[in-house]
């Protein structure tokens, strides 16, 4: 698609955005088109755009300049457009079912445009109405081991990789993370927001102290570790679903970090449903194992077919290297579990519930499990130790 360059930002109208699908040519000349801006997220403008005769369609995302959730109040740099563009290509030629397409990108206007994905939902919603989306276990795996291993060392050797972590070096949305995963749950911060009911609980974790110094390593390994290209909020938030397809959305956060954060954010938000749907329990334990399942047999089949360092092909080296991610990971989720229930950005698979005992119970679930995550992740060695204590926690009278 040709398109002249654009010499200044704007944020676009609807009419601006339909003016930029014409001049790509992306319809046809007698196209009857409409668009609407259909951003739920906090942080951007979505445009869909649709030739009303065949329902074809069109997204086109833009940054703004600011955190629209916030508002004008909290800056924000366009440069993230073009680190989502340069993160969704690059994770589009690693894992191309699992990622929409990109047609076209300009870091002036701070635009991608790329495929529409309205015949699917976003899994955390479509899981709030109660679909399991049978597949999407399965599918993230396969993303996450094929991401992970071909921005690692090990499948990009050590040049390319290295000229990676400089296209991604991504301060301001690292800084995010930093602050409202890392930093604000754990003290009284501003940011944080919770129920009134969940304040002696609140007040017990900030007086935690083991606890905060674990966070503290996870955080030291999120700021220094640069083992992989990480997505950045792969929460199901992030993620497109039906029952055969799942797409990967939004990787505005992508930079080199420890593999475990991905994986973590997506046990994560799995477990927000195991805990919230009680009716769906079994299902979505079963999603967390297949996750694990698929992310350990074809990160374990690329490390032995792909792998770019002759030394460390070895049964020994590729267990520990598992055995760490896994462990990172939980860490990671049970950071995931604790500022979503008390930071700044909620999950509404545990606010929808509207019995507010119900509710304050699942509160309290994750919390718990957050911490146990995060304190004992180095004796929870295995998939089944996890979930076992998962299920622990769940069963636990105090909490209900
Ligand atoms: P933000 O970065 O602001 O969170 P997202 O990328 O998550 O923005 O997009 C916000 C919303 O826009 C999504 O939840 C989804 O409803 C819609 N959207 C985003 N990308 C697409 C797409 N490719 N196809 C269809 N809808 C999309
Ligand atoms: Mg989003």
């Amino acid at each position: 698609m040709s398109h002249l360059k654009q010499t200044h930002y704007a944020p676009f109208t609807e009419t601006a955005a339909i003016e930029l699908a014409i001049s790509l040519n992306f319809f046809t000349e007698h196209a009857v088109l409409s668009c609407k801006e259909i951003g739920d997220g906090n942080l951007n403008l979505v445009f869909h755009i649709v030739d009303e005769r065949d329902r074809k369609g069109l997204i086109i995302k833009q940054a703004l300049p600011y955190a629209k959730v916030v508002g004008e109040s909290w800056p924000l740099t366009l440069k993230r457009a073009k680190i989502e563009a340069d993160a969704l290509k690059t994770f589009g030629q690693i894992a191309p079912h699992y990622v929409p397409k990109v047609y076209f990108t300009d870091d002036v206007l701070a635009v991608t445009v790329m495929e529409d994905l309205s015949h699917l939902a976003i899994a955390r919603t479509g899981f709030i109405n109660g679909e399991l989306y049978p597949h999407i276990s399965n599918h993230l795996g396969e993303y996450l081991a094929k991401t992970i291993f071909f921005t690692s060392d090990y499948g990009l050797g050590p040049t390319a990789k290295k000229e990676l972590v400089q296209k991604f070096i991504n301060p301001e949305l690292c800084k995010i993370t930093e602050d409202l995963i890392f930093t604000n749950p754990y003290f009284d911060a501003d940011t944080n927001e919770f129920e009134d009911g969940l304040l002696a609980d609140v007040n017990a974790l900030w007086q935690d102290e083991e606890l905060k110094f674990q966070v503290n390593l996870l955080k030291r390994s999120f700021l220094t570790e640069a083992e992989v290209l990480l997505h950045g909020d792969l929460h199901t938030g992030s993620v497109f679903a039906s029952n055969s397809e799942t797409k990967v959305i939004d990787p505005e956060f992508a930079f080199y970090g420890p593999a475990g954060f991905d994986i973590g954010q997506v046990f994560a938000n799995l477990l927000f449903q195991v805990i919230a749907n009680p009716t769906n329990r079994e299902p979505f334990i079963r999603h967390i194992e297949i996750v694990w399942e698929v992310f350990r047999d074809e990160f374990t089949h690329l490390w032995s077919t792909e792998n770019k360092e002759v030394l460390v092909k070895t049964d020994k080296f590729l267990n520990y290297t598992l055995a760490k991610f896994f462990e990172d990971s939980l860490g990671f989720a049970g950071c995931e579990l604790i500022r979503r229930t008390i930071g700044l950005a909620h999950v509404a698979d545990l606010n929808s519930i509207e019995d507010v005992h119900t509710r304050l119970a699942a509160k309290r679930k994750t919390l718990d499990l957050g911490k146990i995550l995060i304190k004992q992740r180095k004796e929870l060695i295995n998939c089944a130790v996890f979930i076992s204590k998962v299920k622990e926690v769940i069963k636990n009278e105090k909490n209900d």
